[in-house]
């Protein structure tokens, strides 16, 4: 079901809880999470459980692909369905890449994170998965795993005076 993604901006930072089983209310959320990001008004690549009211450790990504505000391009990528995800290794080299989310709307703001990342989660089936990734893909990895930790890209970004609003981007 289409659910209403919340602002976590102006609410308490929460660490959200391990899935210990995957039962019908997992697989539940990862539907929901799928048909909000699908149906979302503002294109997304991802969303995290606790953007739709859930506090557990469930992470939904998928991308059609699309032309964000800033103009740059998303490609395409398939559904992935991070369960418990934990992030094993990152790299030493950085990159910074301007964020937004779905939760914070009004802003896009540059944040530097780890350029590649190893990771193992389990999928819907419960298997376990390896991913070793960098790009984009690592990039949105790491800000939905944020949200397991109640952590918004808004905290990350060192100088604020870097954040832009989008109805200024808008309206250039
Ligand atoms: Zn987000």
């Amino acid at each position: 079901m289409k659910k209403t993604i919340l602002r976590l901006d102006d609410k308490p930072r929460i660490i959200s809880k391990e899935v210990t089983e995957i039962d019908k209310k997992t697989l539940q959320i990862v539907e929901d999470l799928t048909e909000t990001l699908r149906t979302s008004k503002r294109p997304g690549v991802g969303l995290a459980a606790p953007q739709i009211g859930e506090d557990v450790r469930i992470v939904v990504i998928e991308s059609e692909g699309y032309t964000r505000d800033n103009g740059d391009i998303v490609d395409a990528i398939p559904r992935l369905v991070l369960i418990n995800p934990k992030i094993t290794k990152f790299s030493k080299d950085k990159v910074i890449i301007e964020e937004g989310c779905l939760s914070v709307p009004e802003y896009l703001g540059p944040v530097e994170r780890p350029a590649k990342i190893k990771l193992i989660a389990l999928n819907e089936k419960g298997e376990k998965i390896c991913i070793n990734s960098g790009g984009f893909l690592a990039r949105v990895i790491q800000h939905e795993i944020d949200h397991l930790d109640g952590i918004l890209f808004i905290d990350l970004v060192k100088d604020k005076n870097k954040l832009k609003k989008l109805s200024e981007l808008e309206s250039e």
